[in-house]
């Protein structure tokens, strides 16, 4: 390399490395315009996050061609050191990585050398799958090919001047670069200054396409592969399974109505998203034509922020790094304003299963933001689907959803001889029976079978009977988490009067209400749900199933006790129990796979008025395993697929059952 040559690889590798530094730099603080939130704890385990999710890829890995995506990832990392030794080398010539040592150094050649065509066999695979056979959920952008082919011309020039550099027996090692051994018979025979050239011209392109690679990334959508990895980092492993508290002070806004009052955290989450379309692919308010796309959130979110991040930026030049003021001014609303906003039905439409954050390669928390968007339009616009007016009244004055007169929470009892906490010394354990489970006619039969059975086995329980408010988990996932707070306290007072220590539901939402989101009020009391329990009564022989069912059973997993409770497992030993040994059928969609039977995040009081109905998607699925039961362990799936079954006119065919239902059919003698 000549001293001008030298001279001019030292300008271009000093302006990209700055304009890269600048627009990293210019991410970073856009992403700190985002409310503050602590996402330093646990720094061990998130270590140990990054390592299993970050470079271990286990979640990309789990879907069809992740394998592919988990190659050119370790492709590119294995190059990482020897691309850093050729941009020093472009300045410095005598630097080499060779202090490391023979072997070392030797191992790191052989692994770029052969990891390098393992990338370009990857890009043609992904070439090939989004030019031929595209999944529907993966758009056709044309970042996607720019990248791909600036990866494989990366490659290739790699390899090229690798082997220009053999065939002039310029380049060391060379018994531990195979590929690019074997390329070199590519030039033999040339005349030695061609190849030279030559060797020059790929090692110009090399260089060129490597810098301009890292100074397109914050400007496309691979900005995922410098937010990814921090994404996996700081992920919250709680919140598949609750939503953050809001905490009120007095003159701040509830909820999210500005991207920037989304936390630096769920801005980072708008960054990382790859764009893969995983989410999509799995949300059941998509798949029913519904006006939602959790990626499509993600990506109006990411446009929200960069827009309005660089107009804040402007305003403000000396809060180089800091959140955004309470009253700065966005030139695109979040809200319902254009396709570059998310729209009111979107944030309505959400079921909250959590399919999404479940498949999520980079973790990214779709329901928390729908969720703080809902907060918003609740409590202080006023702004929610008509039919949740009622609700809201409903849950407020009277406790319930349905808003029936508190004192009648224990109609129920009335033909049974049910204990009451009140009246009892002492129980070992509260039923917490839930709203459904004293109002609804269907679910009162569950909560009668379940007593039985509570019976049966010699278990110490009562009720609260008139002094149990409703948990408030559809109060929460509507977004009023003012009331919801009420609720919790109110709860937890009564919990803490009878000194309540073990809580067994039958709903999934009560259970996880209780289990999850009351934490985070002081709650410490142990919640069980009722399949954990038969399951653990029939285990060590406290109830024996001594009928047989020989129904075809097939098996729903409700999104709160499977994806946000990790509760597969109990239903079917059940099942299994009772049905002599035989295994329940599964549909298709199953355990962290389940499709949501369309009622949770509050969606069961609100009517479904776009596109298919998501309960007579779930039933039809469940019709197809030509079963003659469907089992479920929730009260909300209980009315959804009821409901299904009526409206495809298979009363005749099929029975909805819950676990507990079964369970005492084949209990009695
Ligand atoms: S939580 Fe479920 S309904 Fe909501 S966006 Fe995610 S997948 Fe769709
Ligand atoms: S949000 Fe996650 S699953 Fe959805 S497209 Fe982005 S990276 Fe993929």
């Amino acid at each position: 390399m000549s001293n001008i040559e030298r001279l001019m690889f030292v300008i271009v590798f000093l302006a990209a490395i700055t304009f890269f530094l600048k627009n990293a730099f210019r991410v970073f603080a856009i992403m700190c315009l985002g409310r503050w939130e602590n996402r330093f704890d646990n720094l061990w385990s998130r270590f140990g996050n990054l390592l299993k999710y970050g470079f271990g890829q286990l979640r990309v890995i789990k879907r069809k061609f992740g394998i592919n995506h988990f190659f050119l990832f370790w492709g590119f990392m294995s190059l990482v050191l020897v691309y850093l030794e050729f941009l020093i080398n472009g300045m410095l010539p005598k630097f080499s990585l060779a202090f490391l040592g023979t072997i070392p150094y030797g191992v790191l050649l052989f692994i770029a050398d052969i990891m390098s065509l393992v990338s370009i066999i990857c890009v043609i695979i992904a070439m090939l799958r989004r030019a031929l056979f595209r999944p529907k959920h993966i758009d056709p952008t044309l970042d996607a090919f720019v990248i791909l082919s600036m990866i494989t011309v990366l490659m290739v020039a790699f390899f090229a001047e690798n082997a220009c550099k053999v065939t002039l027996n310029k380049l060391p090692m060379t018994e531990w670069r195979p590929v690019s051994s074997y390329l070199s018979t590519i030039f033999a025979g040339m005349p030695d200054n061609n190849v030279h050239v030559l060797s020059r011209v790929f090692y110009w392109v090399h260089g060129i396409v490597l810098l301009f690679f890292i100074n397109y990334l914050p400007f496309s959508k691979h900005l995922h592969i410098l937010t990814a990895l921090p994404n996996c980092f700081f992920r919250s492993p709680k919140l598949l399974s609750t939503v953050p508290r809001l905490i009120f002070r007095k003159g701040e806004e509830f909820g999210v109505s500005k991207v920037v009052q989304f936390t630096w955290k769920d801005i980072l989450d708008f960054m990382a998203c790859t764009e893969c379309g995983r989410c999509q692919d799995v949300c059941p308010a998509t798949y029913t034509d519904k006006p939602l796309n959790p990626k499509l959130m993600v990506h109006q979110g990411k446009v929200n922020i960069f827009k309005n991040g660089a107009k804040i930026r402007e305003q403000r030049p000396s809060d180089m790094i800091a959140s955004a003021p309470k009253n700065a001014k966005m030139e695109v609303p979040l809200i319902n304003c254009n396709e570059e906003s998310v729209s009111t039905d979107a944030i309505w439409s959400c079921t909250s299963c959590g399919a999404c954050m479940q498949v999520c390669p980079v973790f990214i928390e779709h329901v928390p933001k729908f969720i703080k968007m809902r907060r918003h339009l609740v409590m202080e616009e006023a702004d929610f689907p008509e039919e949740l007016i009622s609700f809201f009244e409903a849950a407020e004055q009277r406790f319930n959803p349905w808003g029936f007169a508190p004192t009648d929470k224990i109609k129920w009892t009335t033909d049974f001889d049910i204990p009451i906490i009140s009246e009892k010394n002492k129980a070992e354990y509260l039923f917490f029976v839930g709203c459904a489970g004293a109002f609804d006619n269907r679910s009162r039969q569950v909560t009668i079978s379940l007593t039985k059975i509570l019976n049966k086995a010699g278990i110490s329980w009562g009720i609260l009977g008139n002094e149990e408010k409703c948990c408030g988990d559809s109060l929460r996932k509507l977004g009023n988490e003012y009331v919801f707070e009420k609720m919790v306290q109110d709860n937890i007072e009564i919990f803490k009067k009878y000194g309540i220590k073990k809580i067994i539901t039958f709903c999934p939402h009560c259970f996880s209400t209780l289990k999850n989101d009351y934490k985070q009020f002081g709650a410490d009391f142990e919640v069980i749900h009722h399949t954990q329990l038969i399951n653990s009564l029939i285990e060590v022989g406290r109830i024996k199933p001594v009928k047989n069912t020989n129904e075809k059973i097939v098996i729903h997993d409700s999104c709160y006790l499977g994806r946000y409770n990790q509760i597969y497992d109990e239903p079917r030993n059940i099942i299994k129990a009772c049905s002599g040994g035989n295994k329940p059928l599964e549909m298709k969609k199953c355990k962290d796979n389940s499709f949501c039977c369309g009622a949770g995040g509050g969606r069961m009081w609100m009517e479904e008025l776009i596109g298919k109905r998501i309960y007579l998607e779930r039933t039809q699925q469940a019709i197809s395993t030509k079963a003659s039961i469907i089992a479920v362990a929730c009260p909300y799936c209980l009315t959804m697929f009821e409901d299904g079954v009526k409206d495809e006119k298979a009363g005749n065919e099929i029975w909805v059952k819950d676990i507990a239902e079964i369970v005492l059919d084949s209990i009695s003698e």
